[in-house]
């Protein structure tokens, strides 16, 4: 059985970007895993951190990483996912990024995570021997997205193929990522098959969507709407592939 390794930086990304995909994945027979990395839950919430979770409407006393960890199990069930992994790591706010355009901006010097992160991936690499690798290309810029592309580039697997990260993408479509190495293809497998799973899906992350998208019916129509322009008339999702995962993509619709 052919495996897929979905690498997430936080809990909603690769269901918004590739969840099409794996979901036709695992239509066809594939085993796929979802790992994410930043799902540390750290207590207590102070300054940034806390900000950003009491704009979604939820008190100092929620355990807001707990609440998205639950959440991410039911994404990985109806997308099909064999296994679900968090590599525990702290968000951004908890790593001395204080502002929302922190979060957009400059690698802090200080801030090291991609050494456990690409520890984490080396090991599962190694425990799983995956056929094929989805990754973010870090469009939007957001500076977990960097520190997991730098992680994934030092633990080099193979096989590798990074999707847009959306929302990023579709609200500016015609972003092209920065963190990208030469030498990748571009593909985009069609996901008439996955699409309303990957909204299903999408529309799991509760407590993120009314802050990403405006709600569940803005979330469908924008991914739908999406899906169709990323594949030039028919649903499609887009990466950036090596040679050898561009030849499984080819396959997985
Ligand atoms: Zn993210």
């Amino acid at each position: 059985m052919p495996t897929a390794l979905v690498l997430s930086p936080h809990l909603d990304d690769a269901a918004f970007s590739c969840g099409g995909t794996v979901a036709q994945l695992a239509d066809a027979g594939w085993r796929s895993v979802m790992a994410t990395a930043f799902t540390a839950t750290v207590l207590p919430a102070t300054g940034f951190a806390l900000a950003c979770q009491l704009d979604k409407g939820l008190g100092p006393e929620v355990d807001y990483m707990a609440l998205r960890r639950n959440e991410d199990r039911t994404a990985a069930d109806i997308l099909g996912m064999a296994d679900l992994r968090w590599l525990d790591l702290p968000e951004a706010p908890h790593r001395g990024y204080e502002s929302a355009p922190a979060l957009f901006g400059p690698l802090r010097p200080d801030d090291a995570v991609w050494r456990p992160l690409a520890d984490g991936i080396r090991a599962l690499v190694e425990e799983l021997q995956p056929d094929l690798v989805l990754a973010p290309q870090g469009l939007g810029n957001h500076v977990d997205h960097r520190q997991m592309i730098r992680a994934v580039q030092q633990a080099a697997p193979h096989h590798l193929a990074f999707y847009r990260d959306t929302p990023y993408a579709l609200r500016d479509t015609d972003a092209v990522s920065e963190h990208m190495e030469p030498g990748l293809h571009e593909c985009a497998p069609g996901i008439a098959a996955g699409l309303e799973r990957k909204i299903a899906a999408s529309c799991a992350y509760r407590s993120q969507i009314g802050f990403q998208f405006g709600g569940p019916a803005r979330l469908a129509a924008a991914l739908r709407d999406f899906a169709v322009a990323e594949g030039q008339g028919r649903p499609a999702e887009r990466f950036l592939a090596s040679s050898g995962a561009l030849d499984l993509l080819s396959g997985s619709h």
